[in-house]
């Protein structure tokens, strides 16, 4: 039975069902500058994004047969070069899809009214100024029969187009992989009607979207600039909930300033864990501070997953 590490924490769910199957697993933290003495002594470790797990403590630890990034992102781990020594390295990005989603729909939904904006100015001056707040916030839009461009259909992609479809929203999809995508829409009636959606070209979508929401990994530069905002739609709502430079920040800024674009959503910044003052302090921007798959049901839904997948490797 395996000695499992949780370093940076698990959810109680995961935890019960690795000790079911009679692995030991240890949540107490082992901080990193003394990690390197103690990392040999487990089979398994756990991480979210706090612990890295980089060369020298793969050299330091023959005995560690797996490393599980509770999450998505990997860039804490050396993946290639522990699978190198065969370390299976693994992480767990299909738990967190529908949090990430919600939290795209949730920025929309409050751009669509200035929630962001309305809540900081209602505990000063709702009680003096409610006449005048109700004007400044009398101009939002509603999302039914709006079109949602979503760049990157993956597992995201997908999950937030299901809550569009849902709304009433018609979707245009673009993705590097081609073929169109089979969307079911939950319902109350028997059965789940299923949607085709294609994938179109981004030209098409940047064009003809009144929302753009990017899904896609980073891919070390913009994938939305000046140029690709030039050729959106005046007054388009952008959502960034993917990573930090998927848009370009300072085109994002420029756009907001001529009103090309009429406000964002972001999760993620250029330059975490300090992102630019001037995007923190932009009224047009509904903020937070990257907690895409921070719910309860997503952390749960991580911690089984991940307890599944080490189960069944030491099985
Ligand atoms: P996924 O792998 O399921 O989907 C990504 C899709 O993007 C794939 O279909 C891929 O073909 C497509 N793609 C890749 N490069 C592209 C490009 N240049 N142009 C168009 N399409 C491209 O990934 P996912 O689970 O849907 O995650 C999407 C993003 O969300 C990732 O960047 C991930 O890091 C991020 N994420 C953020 C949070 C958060 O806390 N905010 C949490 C989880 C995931």
């Amino acid at each position: 039975m395996a000695r499992i590490l949780a370093n940076d924490g698990i959810h109680p769910s995961g935890k019960l069902k690795l000790e079911a199957a009679g692995h030991t697993v240890q949540t107490d933290h082992i901080p990193m500058d003394s990690i390197s003495d103690h990392l040999n002594e487990w089979d398994a470790i756990i991480v979210r994004s706090a612990t890295k797990v980089r060369k020298e403590h793969f050299d330091l630890a023959p005995n560690l047969k797996m490393v599980v990034r509770a999450g998505v992102g990997m860039d804490n781990i050396d993946v290639e070069y522990g699978r190198t020594l065969g370390v299976h390295v693994t992480n767990t990005p299909e738990a967190s899809s529908r949090s990430v989603a919600e939290l795209a729909m949730a920025h929309l939904l409050s751009l669509s009214r200035g929630l962001h904006q309305s809540h900081l100015h209602m505990p000063t001056s709702g009680a003096v100024d409610f006449k005048k707040l109700k004007k400044a916030y009398s101009s939002g839009f509603e999302l039914e029969g709006k079109t949602i461009g979503i760049i990157g259909f993956g597992r995201i992609g997908q999950e937030l187009a299901r809550i569009c479809l849902a709304m009433g929203m018609n979707v245009l999809a673009y993705d590097l992989m081609k073929q169109p995508r089979n969307i079911a829409i939950p319902t109350e009636a028997e059965g789940n009607p299923v949607i085709q959606i294609p994938i179109f070209e981004m030209d098409q979508l940047l064009a003809e979207s009144d929302i753009i929401s990017v899904h896609v990994p980073s891919v070390g530069k913009a994938l939305l600039g000046a140029d690709e905002i030039a050729q959106m739609k005046p007054g388009v709502v952008l959502i960034n909930t993917a990573r930090g430079g998927v848009i370009d920040e300072s085109a994002l800024l420029s756009a907001l300033a001529s009103g090309h674009v009429r406000a964002a959503g972001l999760d993620v910044y250029d330059n975490e864990p300090t992102p630019s003052q001037a995007i923190l302090s932009h009224p047009d921007i509904s903020l937070t501070p990257h907690i895409g798959a921070s719910t309860a049901e997503a952390q749960e839904k991580i911690a089984l997953l991940a307890a599944d997948k080490i189960i069944a490797h030491f099985s």
